[in-house]
This record gives structure tokens, C-alpha cells and sequence, in this order.
């Protein structure tokens, strides 16, 4: 017998701007759902909304999944880049908030507070972002986000506008 399974409930944010991102996120979706040792249990509708950052790029769409895990945080990281590597990203430099065809972050990993330089969970985004609030508020309202507060409550201070739900 192997150790015992410990699972880990973690949310992703994913993102996409670039060659049909309805279909990459739905891809990612698919993709995530087949990593070893996690499970998909949930995942958000699709939400389009302006670029953050730089405004001469094409519209973005974001949903955030739900997952159980047993791998620890910076190997799931590790994982979420191979999975954008996978799905074609290229990480040319100067990437940050550019066009990009598949984004997986790490929003919330358990309880757990991490600041690493190459990991920041929860995610620094998270309070600031509609598109990370509003799909969360709608698959976890409750969920508690370390250091930060309820989802509902964090959603309730933030501004939805620009945020458009894709029907389907
Ligand atoms: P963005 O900030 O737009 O998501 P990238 O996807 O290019 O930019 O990520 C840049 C770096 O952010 C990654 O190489 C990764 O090491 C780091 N990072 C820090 N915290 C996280 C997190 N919670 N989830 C995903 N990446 C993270
Ligand atoms: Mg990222």
C-alpha cells in the first residue's frame, strides 16, 4: 500500500486571449481534468472581458475551476506550465499581461499562505480581479480566501462592469 492520499482543494484561474479563447479555455478545462492525482470538480462559466494592461489586444476570456489535489503546490505549478507549454503558450519575454493563448494560475491551495519568489498563493490578483471574483462568487461563494476574506464579500467591493457571461 502507498501513502495516504491526501487531497488538496485548490481554484485555477484561467485565461486566455488569443486563437479562439472560448476553445482554449474549454481545452484547459479538459486538460485538467485529466491530471493525474486531481480531480475537476468544478469549473465556472466562461466570462469575456477587456484586457488588463495593455489595450491593443484582442478580449480575454477567464473562468476559474475548482480541483482536488495531491500534488504539492509548486509541483502543481509546475504542472499548470506544462499544461500552457502544452496548449501552445509562448513565454517570449515581456509576456507579463501580453496576449497569451493559455494562463493557469494557482488562486487559493488549501489553507496555505505561500510567498516565494516563484509562487504567491493566494494569488496576488485575486482581490482586485472581476474576472477571478465573479466565477468564483458563482461556483464559491463562501470559500475563504486566506489573509483576504469570503469570496462573496471580497466580490461585493469590485466592480463587474466590462464582465460579460458567455452564453453556453
Ligand atoms: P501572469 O502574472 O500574467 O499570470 P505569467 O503566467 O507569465 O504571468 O506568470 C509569471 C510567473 O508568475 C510564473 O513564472 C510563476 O512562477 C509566477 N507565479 C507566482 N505565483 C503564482 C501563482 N499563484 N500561480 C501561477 N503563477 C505564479
Ligand atoms: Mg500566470
Amino acid at each position: 500500500m502507498g501513502p495516504p492520499e491526501h487531497w488538496i482543494p485548490a481554484a485555477i484561474g484561467i485565461g486566455s486571449n488569443l486563437d479562439d479563447p472560448v476553445a482554449q479555455v474549454r481545452r484547459a478545462l479538459t486538460a485538467l481534468a485529466a491530471l493525474p492525482r486531481t480531480r475537476l470538480m468544478l469549473a465556472s462559466d466562461l466570462y469575456r472581458n477587456p484586457p488588463m494592461g495593455p489595450a491593443d489586444q484582442p478580449d480575454y476570456v477567464n473562468a476559474v475551476a475548482v480541483i482536488l489535489t495531491q500534488w504539492p503546490a509548486h509541483s502543481l505549478l509546475d504542472r499548470l506550465q506544462a499544461l500552457e507549454q502544452a496548449q501552445g503558450r509562448v513565454r517570449a519575454g515581456g509576456d507579463r499581461w501580453g496576449p497569451r493563448r493559455i494562463d493557469l494560475d494557482i488562486l487559493t491551495y488549501g489553507h496555505r499562505q505561500i510567498d516565494t519568489p516563484g509562487l504567491v498563493i493566494p494569488h496576488p490578483g485575486i482581490s482586485a480581479r472581476n474576472f477571478v471574483l465573479f466565477p468564483l462568487l458563482e461556483i464559491c461563494p463562501h470559500w475563504s480566501i486566506p489573509g483576504r476574506g469570503e469570496v462573496r464579500r471580497l466580490a461585493g467591493q469590485i466592480d463587474a462592469a466590462g464582465l460579460e457571461k458567455i452564453p453556453g
